[in-house]
């Protein structure tokens, strides 16, 4: 009789390998030819920030969840349903995924003792984070972010410089500054804002009937984020409710009439949005987005503002900060959509090695020729000739080396024209020398 060993394998629960092929619901594998837009829109940010003094700093992925329920607020979609949270298996801590940058960067801050160089600290990041959003076309569950900030003043001009160095980066990246729109509002300070919403809380109750669910639990929960409500029903009562602009306090209306002359002496031109209030509690004062005009839709393609009280909720000093991000896929979307040519650098050089003397050589030879700075590829897992010749062409190869036995034996190599198809035979020891000499008649 045949005994069934009973294997322990059959123990374990049984694992459905196509799903562990699988990315998590929400997030992507970011291939090669994207990762060149990723690295394209990396190196304009630095190119472009540096220039203007911001220097790169990266907080972890990982911070205490604390730090994001009392930075950004536990009453924000942010915190309340999009983050991910994990207990830590040894202290038992409570940890997140970064679900924006800005709460890190000030923590960071404090805890370096930044408030100690001179001010302004202007600093810029680069990297993914988390939301555990409701996956759709275009958004995924961890995304890259590109976030510059500026801590440490409460001068209006760095609001300035932060909208004026966020819009020069995206002219850079290829955007035309026509088709670029900020829409910007001013939020207030702790002495208007509850004037304000005071206002705009007495004017929603009026309106109840002629609002959606949502907007009833903001009006109790945080009622600034009813003017966020994207929801046809409640359009026209917003259009009516008051506009913050009447209710800021003259620090307030002065800090904000000072960032616009100053916008306006730069010649960057915006639009004034009363709705506008951005997602996230810590906002004060300034608040900002600048989107691409489109037919189809206006495109949100980054937004921040001033949030001069997080350093201190966050137990700092008191210390004023202005910053503003950027949603890098969305952008790397309007990239491709610009045709914009995004390559890796090609090698002008194929190495076609037949027998194995002549690999053997080939392995030094490849090094000894990027050694000298030229580029070269070759396929050393290949014998055959005429696949070898083939990749060379794929690959868009200037020339090709051939190294069979012969050659090896006599000393010499074979370079051929790969658009000429003209070949000749040249002493080993002198294929630098040649090879930089036909580059240079080629370039
Ligand atoms: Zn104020
Ligand atoms: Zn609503």
């Amino acid at each position: 009789m045949l005994m069934r060993s009973k294997n322990t394998q059959n123990n374990l629960p049984r694992v459905n390998k196509r799903r562990l092929l699988q990315t998590p619901r929400g997030m992507k594998d970011i291939l090669p030819e994207d990762f060149l837009y990723y690295d394209y829109l990396l190196q304009t940010a630095k190119k472009t920030l540096e220039f203007y003094n911001f220097r790169r700093c990266e907080p972890p992925i990982l911070e205490k969840a604390d730090l994001y329920n009392k930075g950004i607020g536990s009453n924000t979609d942010i915190v309340e349903k999009e983050m991910y949270t994990l207990k830590t298996k040894e202290e038992g801590e409570f940890l997140a995924l970064r679900p924006e940058y800005t709460a890190g960067i000030v923590r960071a801050y404090v805890e370096n003792g930044m408030f100690n160089w001179p001010q302004p600290v202007k600093l810029y990041s680069f990297g993914p984070v988390f939301r555990h959003e409701k996956p759709q076309a275009g958004r995924y569950r961890q995304f890259y972010q590109l976030n510059i900030e500026s801590l440490g003043d409460s001068s209006p001009a760095l609001d300035a410089e932060i909208i004026l160095a966020a819009k020069v980066f995206l002219e850079n990246l290829g955007f035309n500054h026509n088709e670029l729109e900020i829409s910007i509002n001013s939020i207030g300070c702790h002495k208007c804002r509850p004037i304000y919403i005071r206002a705009l809380t007495k004017y929603y109750q009026q309106h109840l009937k002629d609002i959606c669910t949502d907007c009833k639990k903001r009006l109790k929960t945080n009622p600034l984020r009813i003017l966020d409500c994207k929801n046809a029903k409640c359009k026209n009562v917003k259009e009516k409710a008051p506009n913050f602009l009447d209710f800021l306090c003259d620090d307030c209306r002065n800090h904000f009439k000072n960032v616009l002359d100053i916008l306006d002496s730069l010649g960057i031109s915006y639009v004034l949005d009363k709705t506008l209030v951005r997602g996230l509690d810590y906002y004060t004062r300034t608040v900002f987005e600048i989107k691409k005009k489109d037919k189809a839709g206006d495109l949100a393609l980054a937004g921040g503002g001033r949030y001069d009280y997080l350093v201190k909720l966050l137990g700092g000093l008191d210390r004023p900060a202005v910053g503003v991000a950027f949603g890098v896929e969305r952008i790397v979307d309007e990239l491709k959509l610009m045709k914009k040519k995004l390559e890796y650098p090609k090698p002008k050089v194929f190495l076609i090695q037949i027998g194995d003397a002549a690999k053997k050589q080939a392995f030094i030879l490849l090094e000894k020729l990027r050694k000298a700075n030229i580029s070269v590829e070759s396929n050393l897992e290949k014998d055959n000739i005429k696949s070898q010749i083939k990749n060379a062409d794929r690959v868009g190869a200037l020339y090709s080396l051939i190294l069979g036995q012969q050659e090896v034996l006599d000393g010499m190599i074979i370079i051929k024209d790969m658009v000429s198809g003209l070949q000749e035979t040249i002493p080993f020891d002198r294929i630098i020398d040649e090879l930089k000499k036909h580059l240079k008649e080629t370039i």
